[in-house]
């Protein structure tokens, strides 16, 4: 899969995407990482990318032009005017990041790590001009209700999240399937007041431990001690539903 992450401060990836799974996925190919400066785009000699909100107001506004020419550039394709509105893409998303955008969960990134390739823009200062949500973008993302100062941050933690995603990506195919929002299909065991759930809603990950089995007097439950297979899968439903219920009720349907 192919991602070009559009910035104004392309040096913020080096680092981020240099670690395990990100930096195996780029060396086996599975995942072809591009950051694109968005100032390369731009045509005037102050390179500028940025200007005055119209209407007044604090702080300045990304432009559309370097964002429009970076994506066309990128996908060697005319992306559109009022006049002539662009052919849907396939295969391919335009990702603006965004903090009034629709909120990013694991079912976007199964969504996205389907595609060929994934265009993350990053934001900055007070936001980006309307019209790239509006016209070049085909959706707008937050990672979360709180606000950053750049569209950075949320880009690579798409990136990681979608990554981990691909085929090839993890050395064990298995460990994505029981993670936490790994959807829960199973009929439940009996716990709580409704007795039983619904099959789609998704459970956080049960607990973890290893050794040494008891460590500051705490020691390790058990049944993950004692080597039963069923007794640990059970256990670990039953710890995985009752965490789910404790962190995120919101997830089984229930108020938070
Ligand atoms: N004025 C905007 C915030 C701008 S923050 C507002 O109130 O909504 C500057 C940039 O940071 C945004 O353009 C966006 O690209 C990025 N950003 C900030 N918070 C984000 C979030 N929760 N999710 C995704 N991107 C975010």
């Amino acid at each position: 899969m192919r991602f070009d992450l559009v910035t104004i401060f392309p040096e913020f990836f080096v680092g981020p995407l240099d670690h395990g799974i990100v930096r195996r996925a780029r060396e086996a190919g599975i995942a072809q990482i591009a950051i694109q400066d968005l100032r390369e785009f731009t045509k005037d000699k102050h390179r500028t990318v940025d200007d005055r909100p119209f209407g007044g107001g604090e702080g300045m506004v990304l432009k559309p032009e370097p964002l429009f020419e970076a994506v066309e550039k990128l996908l060697g394709e005319f992306l559109g005017n009022a006049k002539e509105p662009a052919v849907p893409l396939t295969n391919t998303a335009i990702v603006l990041m965004s903090a009034a955008g629709r909120l990013f969960t694991e079912e976007t990134a199964k969504r996205y790590a389907k595609l060929q390739r994934l265009i993350l823009i990053c934001g900055r200062y007070e936001g980006v001009d309307e019209r790239v949500a509006e016209h070049l973008a085909t959706e707008e993302i937050s990672v979360g209700d709180y606000v950053l100062s750049g569209g950075e941050m949320p880009a690579a933690l798409i990136l990681d999240a979608v990554t981990r995603l691909l085929p090839g990506a993890l050395g064990n195919e298995a460990s994505t399937q029981n993670e936490s929002f790994s959807s829960f299909t199973e009929f439940p065991l009996s716990l709580g007041p409704r007795g039983s759930l619904p099959t789609h809603h998704s459970l956080l990950d049960y607990p973890h431990y290893t050794r040494p089995a008891e460590y500051r007097g705490w020691r390790v439950p058990d049944i993950l001690v004692g080597g039963n297979h069923a007794e640990v899968a059970k256990w670990r439903r039953e710890r995985a539903l009752e965490k789910t219920r404790r962190n995120r009720p919101d997830l089984l349907g229930e108020n938070g």
